[in-house]
């Protein structure tokens, strides 16, 4: 059995960004300044986007994408149960209403049948926010059909989603409007952080929505070029990237291919040994899609197991690997339930695979010997606690 403890997603940080971090620190510009800029510019070209927005996270940049879209009190945005909190909590913040729906059975992205359910009974609805969850694209075609019909706004959770493709785009790629994260266990890290892709006016108000509401280039005030003269056009908030995290995602995008190659080749290792445990399914992925493989999912048939998926995460966690849960569907968060009386009936896709799904662990950090060890792990407990025929 595996001695130390097996980390879920550490980063993969190399001397490239240690240097380039130390450079910033030495060249005495710490904030918002010319490495963010550089950093949105490498990052446009490598999704091929319109613009693009450096900022603090990205639920700061959804938050600033729904602002620059103007919605606000009396409008609807629906979006799917299956996600991190923030992704809702970015409606609440500006006063929407959000309607949650369920999502498919493969890809456990939203549901575009239901959210076009939603959009139909609430006429007042004015986005949606899909979730390319795992790093597979959601159904965006679907999505996007949707959108044309009833006039409402596409911003996509693009949080797993570098890089991934949907049919010929890459997801970012215009005419998208969409939020990366560059949080520490996310495929590329600034250890905090998030990009903003859309068109030139959105990322525009989102620019000035994300510093204070400061007219343009209030960012280059103390540099020579810069004046001490700005306004202030709307009542905007604290989200930019400053200069020390966009040294580390600088150098992060330069070896974002080598970090893929590495998450594949281990998806392979673990989609080639599940494949005979008959007490476990392994990842789907549609065809004409690319994901960004972030999240592993191992789905468990419990009817083939004499244990639940909790006691399997127990098991796992005894045996030193650190496998997770993504995500507690956020109709189940107390908040939302009692705000809102979501019922779990009304979610019965999300229900029945929340309770049979885990993500084990995922990085390009992780050697041949790590995952040996979650292959090996994850065989002996499938094994041991596999029912027995009655
Ligand atoms: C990580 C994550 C976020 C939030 O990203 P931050 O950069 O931490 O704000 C939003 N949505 C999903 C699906 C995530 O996994």
């Amino acid at each position: 059995m595996r001695k130390e403890f097996l980390e879920f997603a550490p980063p993969l940080i190399g001397q490239a960004e240690i240097d380039e971090v130390v450079d910033t620190l030495r060249g005495g510009w710490l904030t918002t300044g010319e490495r963010a800029k550089r950093f949105e510019a490498c990052f446009r070209q490598r999704v091929g986007a319109e613009d693009a927005l450096a900022l603090s996270s990205a639920t700061a940049a959804m938050h600033v994408a729904l602002a620059a879209l103007g919605i606000g009190a009396g409008d609807t945005v629906v979006t799917t149960t299956m996600t991190f909190a923030s992704t809702v909590h970015v409606i609440e913040h500006q006063r929407a209403r959000p309607v949650l729906v369920d999502v498919e059975p493969d890809t456990l992205n939203i549901d575009p049948g239901a959210a076009a359910r939603a959009v139909r009974d609430h006429p007042d609805a004015k986005a949606i926010i899909p979730v390319h969850l795992y790093g597979h694209p959601a159904d965006m075609d679907a999505i996007h059909d949707l959108a044309n019909r009833h006039g409402i706004a596409v911003v996509e959770d693009a949080a797993h989603a570098l890089p991934a493709r949907y049919r010929e785009r890459t997801i970012g790629a215009a005419p998208s409007i969409a939020a990366f994260s560059f949080y520490a266990t996310k495929n590329l890290t600034t250890g905090e952080g998030g990009m903003l892709t859309g068109p030139p006016q959105v990322i525009e108000a989102a620019r000035t929505w994300s510093l204070h509401g400061m007219s343009r280039d209030a960012f280059m005030r103390y540099t020579s070029d810069g004046s001490w003269k700005y306004d202030v056009v709307l009542p905007g908030f604290k989200y930019n990237m400053p200069d020390l995290q966009a040294a580390i995602g600088l150098r992060q995008l330069e070896r974002l291919d080598q970090m893929q190659a590495r998450r594949r080749a281990i998806v392979s290792m673990y989609d080639k040994a599940f494949s005979t445990l008959d007490a476990v399914q392994t990842p789907v992925t549609r065809p004409d899609v690319d994901s960004a493989w972030h999240i592993y999912l191992l789905r468990l048939r419990l009817e083939r197991l004499s244990i639940g998926r909790d006691a399997f995460l127990d098991e796992l966690r005894r045996r030193n690997i650190g496998a997770s849960v993504h995500f507690i569907p956020v109709h189940r968060m107390s908040y939302y339930r009692e705000r809102y009386g979501l019922r779990r009936e009304d979610f019965p896709v999300a229900e029945r695979e929340f309770e049979r799904m885990l993500s084990l662990p995922l990085s390009p950090a992780h050697s041949d010997e790590d995952v040996a060890d979650v292959i090996e792990a994850v065989t002996d407990v499938a094994t041991k606690h596999r029912r027995r025929a009655a």
